[in-house]
């Protein structure tokens, strides 16, 4: 008799290091145990090189005791999960160097590069839900592919986070982006890239994970390496919605998930046949 064991990992998780998360960073791990993951990572927001605001992201004081935090859990819960020290970086143009050097300062296993702005527009916080009604597709969604491209260049990350979480409710291209998809997937390939499924996307109202199916499609074709992460901002929400990530990578044929340690990947099975006792 055989049986399908998932390989499950959480690499989207935040804490209360950043104003808007809440739960102490013990308590992810508890609830990751809780659910049978084998390998999480934490990937709070890396402290803000423009306008830092300790509501959106640690401010860099508190940054030693975020890596300190996770270091110490991870001897804790040595041998029950593995705990990897992630951080999930924004992206600002013109301020590449601030970020390579802040990043260079502590032994990060991956670095997330996410867009959350486009322009003065915090799309992705509270504030700027209320300008999605005010906003023209037609014009954003170009402009996102557009920074998008611009942040894998940089060469200062290793995963694409949510990459499209600029989609909500109603809020979607108005025009096939089949090309933008198709040349940030070559892009994310050759800079050796790993795109994130984001079960965020379900809570967040885009209908599914992020990224769009589509553009998913399009990084696998090329050879993508795929991560997995919730985005979980409360501990409630570690592995949240992994039954659509599941589908949506199943669907796709993706049968491994990339893991990191010290900037370095590798890959996993997504799912092992296992001998039943
Ligand atoms: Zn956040
Ligand atoms: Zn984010």
């Amino acid at each position: 008799m055989w049986y399908l064991q998932s390989i499950m990992i959480d690499y989207h998780l935040h804490g209360n290091f950043s104003g808007h998360g809440s739960g102490e960073l013990f308590e992810y791990v508890e609830a990751a145990l809780a659910k049978g993951f084998v390998e999480i990572g934490f990937s709070d927001h890396l402290p803000k090189v423009v306008d830092p605001d300790p509501y959106h992201a640690m401010l860099e004081d508190a940054l030693p005791r975020y890596v300190e935090t996770v270091l110490s859990l991870r001897e804790r819960y040595r041998g029950r999960v593995a705990i990897k020290l992630g951080i999930e970086a924004d992206y600002f143009a013109g301020h590449e160097d601030a970020t390579r050097a802040l990043l260079a300062k502590y032994p990060f296993d991956y670095v997330l590069g996410a867009l959350h702005y486009l322009g003065d527009w915090h799309f992705t916080s509270k504030q700027g839900l209320a300008r999605y009604a005010d906003e023209d597709p037609a014009a954003a969604f170009p402009l996102y592919f557009e920074q998008l491209v611009r942040m894998i260049d940089s060469g200062l990350f290793d995963v694409l986070a949510h990459p499209d979480a600029l989609r909500r409710g109603a809020f979607r291209p108005v025009a096939s982006l089949e090309a933008e998809y198709r040349s940030v997937a070559r892009l994310l390939a050759g800079r050796g890239m790993a795109i994130e499924v984001n079960t965020g996307g379900v809570r967040r109202g885009c209908g599914g994970p992020y990224p769009d199916r589509e553009f998913l499609a399009a990084c696998v074709a090329e050879g993508v390496p795929v991560t997995l992460g919730s985005d979980a901002h409360s501990p409630r929400d570690v592995g949240r919605d992994y039954d659509a990530a599941y589908r949506l990578l199943g669907d796709l044929g993706v049968a491994e998930v990339a893991v990191y340690e010290r900037r370095g990947r590798s890959t996993r099975p997504l799912a092992l046949r296992l001998d039943k006792a």
